[in-house]
């Protein structure tokens, strides 16, 4: 404990507290984190990491020992949402109101880039030797609902691996072990065009569709303990130009969370599946599917090396006897990305709660912060000291 405490005695909440609030006046809305970007660089060359910008905008920093050792990759990400309505604080003020610093990005995700730099300063700050390598990975895009684009998805392939990781997300300072999957499906029905005096020359699209969401509605999402029940959402429908006339198209977007041992092909085939029924029961039914979007669920073993130092990190932090329990998020992350396409065991922790992400008066509470980057500060030093 001798060597940790020395660690933790270098984190400083106002430093925390003082950082978070800059990074919360620089707007990062997904594709403008450029200057964000700079600012996080910035940060980690100062404290003594050997940091870049990648040729994607990501902002890779990293701490190498003498020797060699475990490779720790930690990643967050630099984009947040738009600031949207219903603000009562300002959204790029940073402004501290009962133990809580509101704005745009403070939970979702620029808190938990804050709880990492600052847990890498204070190991550096605090001399102790170390092996192995740390990177921190504050990446672009992620809140991009295209794979293609996300920061972390470039990252990887270009190359990037390490052993393990931890994906900065808010979780309520519990381990979550487990991401969902996000998927779109675009569902169009076929009908045919007719004057609304004489409905029965033509098929109504709109009609076709309504017997496509009842059969829908009975599929059941999959189900896991760490993050609960996936969903099926019907969220936004399209068809017709005018009521006097019978509809030939109605378009259908359906997202659909998946939970680990789910994939997007199984519910696109559940999809599918329904259509060629449709078709068989109803002469007139013509309808088509495509899979828009599709994003997979991760989930990490109990007995994973990542999982062991993260929660004895939590003991170092909170005392022995304080309860590990294993979460998951159905929310998607890009653990996902880390886990399914890099093979890197990983797992998601950070300050605040996802409830609050991309809502309006956006806020991480103080206290949660501390103790995440010392939670952060423990893992590095167990993983890393030599
Ligand atoms: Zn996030």
């Amino acid at each position: 404990m001798g060597i940790l405490h020395s660690v933790l005695d270098k984190i400083n909440e106002e430093e925390i507290v003082g950082l978070l609030q800059r990074y919360l006046k620089i707007p990062s809305v997904s594709s403008s984190e450029k200057l964000f970007a700079e600012a996080v660089y910035a940060t980690c060359e100062e404290i003594g990491m050997d940091s870049y910008i990648d040729r994607h905008g990501n902002v890779i920093s990293t701490l190498k020992g003498a020797e060699k050792g475990i490779k720790l990759a930690c990643n967050a990400h630099l984009d947040t949402v738009g600031v949207g309505e219903g603000w009562t604080f300002d959204p790029y003020g940073a402004e501290i109101k009962d133990g809580k610093i509101y704005g745009r990005g403070a939970v979702d995700d620029k808190g938990q880039i804050v709880s990492q730099i600052m847990a890498a300063k204070a190991l550096i700050d605090s001399n102790i030797p170390i092996k192995g390598e740390l990177v921190l990975c504050h990446v672009v895009e992620e809140e991009v609902q295209n794979v293609s684009r996300k920061g972390t998805v470039k990252m990887l392939r270009d190359g990037f691996m390490a052993d393990m990781a931890i994906n900065g997300e808010a979780s309520e300072l519990f381990i979550q072990l487990a991401c969902c999957g996000m998927l779109e499906v675009l569902v169009t029905t076929l009908g045919k065009r007719a004057h609304g005096s004489n409905p029965q020359y033509g098929v109504n699209a709109i009609n076709q569709m309504c017997l496509f969401i009842k059969e829908l509605n009975k599929l059941q999402p999959g189900y896991n303990k760490y993050t609960g029940y996936g969903s099926i959402v019907p969220g936004v429908i399209a068809g017709g130009e005018r009521s006097s006339v019978v509809p030939d198209v109605c378009e259908l977007k359906v997202s659909r969370f998946t939970v680990p041992g789910e994939t997007g092909t199984m519910f696109y085939s559940q999809v599918l599946g329904i259509i060629e029924r449709l078709k068989l029961e109803h002469e007139d039914f013509d309808a088509r599917a495509e899979l828009v979007y599709d994003s997979n669920p991760s989930i990490v073993s109990e007995e994973s090396e990542i999982v062991k130092y993260m929660s004895k990190a939590l003991k170092d932090v909170f005392g022995s006897d304080h309860p590990i329990i294993f979460k998951g998020t159905p929310q998607h992350d890009d653990a996902d990305f880390l886990t399914n396409m890099a093979g890197i065991p990983t797992l998601i922790f950070g300050a605040g709660s996802n409830v609050i992400a991309h809502m309006p008066d956006e806020y991480v509470p103080v206290r949660e912060l501390v103790e995440a980057t010392k939670v952060y500060t423990a893992a590095f030093v167990n993983i890393l000291a030599k």
